[in-house]
């Protein structure tokens, strides 16, 4: 665990914190609180020693150990709560169902799953006193319906969680994503102005982070751009769309989860692009078009 300011902790995750694993934080003052669960084996040095597991969103690589802390009070954004109660749950926000099951079992077999009793929801601005510092809720959707930013506010941090500064972009791979909404979680956190963030998935960043929030965003307006220019080209339906891989790059195996994921995120775009008049659908009801 590193400590990056009195009572605060980054919990490490392993794999250097890829799927399926995810950086934790862990909070102590009054109470102790974890925000997620996804770090790995090292969590179990924290197992009894946890208030409240606040989780940031429903995805499996944050909620992974969970078990381990069954006598603390879990809270979620109640949009998210269905996909940590059930596997039904899980499947329905996931779109996971529509999954062959070699796709499916990958994500909800990694450890099993295993539902999640919780004590109440997390709401966009409420604030947690700690006594030494106040954690404050910002309600981020667009990677999930209720995926959450959690403000310290003494310390002007904020763990943005799966707004994460990859290089590979915003990931709204599931039905429930919202590609709008992600735009706007964007512009909200970067009008916070923190001076220290902290991702899910990668380094703390301390230099630029307005710059890095923007250029994380942009990487949607240049998804659009391509997928305009490639139906500039000519019309094309959505499988043609999704064996460009113009979003994964590649579709390793299962290859049936990566073309979901790349067909919702087309989707996506392509819902935006039909309000904004750059595209439609031929008569055929097949074929999208560039205007
Ligand atoms: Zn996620």
């Amino acid at each position: 665990m590193e400590q990056l300011n009195p009572g605060v902790w980054l919990v490490r995750a392993e794999n250097k914190a890829r799927f399926p694993f995810a950086h934790s934080l862990y909070l102590k003052g009054n109470d102790s609180l974890l925000i997620d669960t996804g770090a790995g084996s090292i969590l179990k040095r924290l197992t009894g020693h946890v208030d409240r597991v606040l989780l940031s969103h429903y995805h499996r690589d944050h909620v992974m150990s969970n078990a381990l802390f069954s006598k603390s009070a879990f809270h979620i954004h109640s949009l998210d709560a269905p996909g940590v109660k059930s596997a039904q749950g899980f499947f329905k926000l996931s779109g996971l169902d529509r999954v062959p099951e070699e796709g499916n079992w990958r994500i909800i077999n990694q450890n099993g799953f295993t539902p999640t009793d919780l004590s109440g929801f997390i709401e966009d601005g409420q604030r947690i006193d700690l006594g030494k510092f106040t954690i404050r809720i910002i309600h981020t959707p667009g990677h999930t319906p209720g995926h959450c930013a959690f403000l310290i506010e003494e310390y002007d941090t904020v763990f943005t969680a799966d707004i994460d500064l990859t290089s590979f972009g915003p990931w709204y791979g599931n039905p429930s994503s919202d590609l709008t909404q992600f735009q706007s979680s964007i512009r909200r956190l970067r009008s916070l102005k923190p001076t220290l963030l902290l991702t899910s998935h990668s380094e703390p960043v301390t230099e630029d982070i307005d710059r890095r929030l923007a250029g994380f965003a942009s990487i949607i307006d240049s998804r659009e751009e391509i997928l305009y220019q490639e139906l500039l080209n000519g019309p094309k339906t959505l499988d043609q769309l999704i064996d460009l891989k113009m979003i994964f790059g590649h579709h390793p195996q299962p290859q049936q989860l990566y073309r979901f994921f790349e067909r919702n995120m087309i989707t996506k775009h392509l819902e935006v692009m039909q309000k904004k008049g750059l595209v439609t659908i031929r008569e055929s009801g097949e074929h999208y078009e560039a205007l």
